[in-house]
């Protein structure tokens, strides 16, 4: 007997092939067990839910995100990078604690979840934060050892603690299929050569995500060319830090060599378009880095540089922004826009052969898409009004390895309330540190 079987649905299952049927999706232990076409023989099942038309897809992957950022969602707006990272940062510094990153946390998970995120990398201070919070929400969560050049970071450490603190975080959070632990330095202009190579032969050692930001602003590549003599990704992969199993957040400003580096090295890039616009870091050269084989993931990046964290904005805009940036029609395709967004995502957590697009033998990690809406009527193509006319809202179901964590727009796997109390409660004070 099945568990569950979810009927009559159009479902996208974001294979290589971009396979598109009508019919049926069976899950049982969690593991998608099979998918029939329309007019099949249906096995008996625990569950069944009628999708009454409705999409059936892929849970998204957010390969770029700071969840417990929230707390600061539109406190600090219309500033360059530098004075606004400064102003962020005594924000953050004022606030920050294990409790106030938590609440973060859990605030912005529950936004990924409601959206249909089954999947985030999470870059923040106390990293273990993040990993319970996306236990509590019921998420795939790799988050990591934070690393920062800083005297005394937010978390209270010194950089002579970050390599035992990082140590400390692989033995708390042995790797699982919920859990990706990893090490994450901010970035090459807030952590010096022999911080980033240290950091990554650790990571390494357990088989970590290593992840960090990238040539994310045209004066972040002035800076390692001033100190270092070189670009942000030759400086990168002179130290030995390229590789599949590293994440880089941006990459926005790349000469053509520094993309065949990527393509070379397996490294992959986490494309945030809503951060880039929004900060005006610029536009990156994804269409080249595509044809080029580099991976490319899609990220949120933090609601800080977004103000809310929404992959279907992000998948939209990766998909049309390079169009008018290029004058090419065909720079992203919607299957490559999800491509991003899912399966590439769960490759770059290492979670490829059991997540990232709805196929027999993986993880049942799906959402469905309310279809009822006039926005999504008529409909010729499911991918395209994914891509294009869907937005977060349109998720009502969301399921992470078979087990349900949103319910007809509903958070069933975690109490949200207290939590959105908790952070009113911190705004007055939030609000005070930029007074
Ligand atoms: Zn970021």
């Amino acid at each position: 007997m099945t568990d569950l079987l979810i009927t009559n649905a159009r479902i996208v299952t974001g294979d290589a092939n971009g396979t598109q049927m009508t019919g049926a999706l069976a899950v049982t232990g969690g593991v998608i067990d099979a998918l029939i076409p329309q007019g099949g023989a249906l096995p008996k099942a625990a569950e069944t839910i009628d999708a009454g038309g409705a999409i059936l897809a892929p849970g998204l992957v957010n390969t770029h995100c700071h969840a417990p950022d929230c707390l600061f969602r539109g406190l600090v707006e219309n500033l360059a990078l530098e004075p606004w990272l400064q102003t962020v940062w005594k924000a953050e510094g004022a606030i920050l604690s294990e409790e106030t990153c938590r609440i973060g946390a859990r605030l912005g998970f529950a936004e990924l979840a409601l959206s249909g995120v089954t999947s985030v990398v999470d870059m923040f201070w106390f990293p273990e934060q993040s990993m319970l919070a996306g236990g509590e929400i019921g998420l795939r969560t790799c988050a990591g050892g934070a690393w920062f050049d800083l005297p005394m970071g937010m978390d209270g450490k010194t950089p002579g603690d970050r390599a035992a603190m990082c140590e400390g975080f692989f033995q708390q959070f042995p790797r699982t299929d919920m859990s990706i632990p990893g090490i994450f330095p901010h970035g090459a202009y807030t952590v010096g050569p022999d911080g980033l190579r240290a950091a990554h032969k650790i990571s390494s050692a357990h088989k970590g995500i290593y992840s960090v930001h990238a040539a994310e602003t045209l004066a972040e590549v002035e800076d390692i060319k001033t100190r270092y003599g070189n670009t942000v990704i030759r400086h990168m992969d002179a130290l030995g830090i390229l590789d599949e199993r590293t994440i880089l957040a941006h990459c926005v400003h790349l000469d053509d060599e520094e993309i065949a580096i990527l393509a070379r090295t397996g490294a992959v890039v986490a494309h945030n378009p809503v951060s880039n616009m929004k900060l005006a870091s610029g536009f990156a050269r994804i269409p080249d880095m595509l044809k080029a084989g580099v991976k490319v993931t899609l990220g949120t990046d933090g609601a800080i540089s977004g103000n809310d964290i929404d992959m279907w904005l992000a998948m939209r805009l990766a998909a049309m922004l390079h169009k008018g940036a290029t004058l090419d029609p065909t720079a992203v395709t919607t299957q490559q826009a999800l491509h991003m967004a899912a399966q590439a995502g769960a490759d770059a957590m290492g979670l490829g052969k059991i997540a990232g697009s709805l196929e027999v033998g993986k993880q049942a990690d799906m959402i469905l898409l309310d279809m009822r809406r006039p926005h999504a009527i008529p409909m010729f193509d499911a991918l395209t009004h994914m891509i294009f006319s869907a937005n977060k809202s349109d998720v009502t179901d969301v399921w992470v390895g078979g087990t349900r964590i949103v319910s007809a727009r509903e958070l069933v796997s975690y109490d949200i309330a207290p939590t959105l109390d908790a952070v009113r409660d911190l705004v007055p004070k939030i609000a005070a540190t930029i007074a």
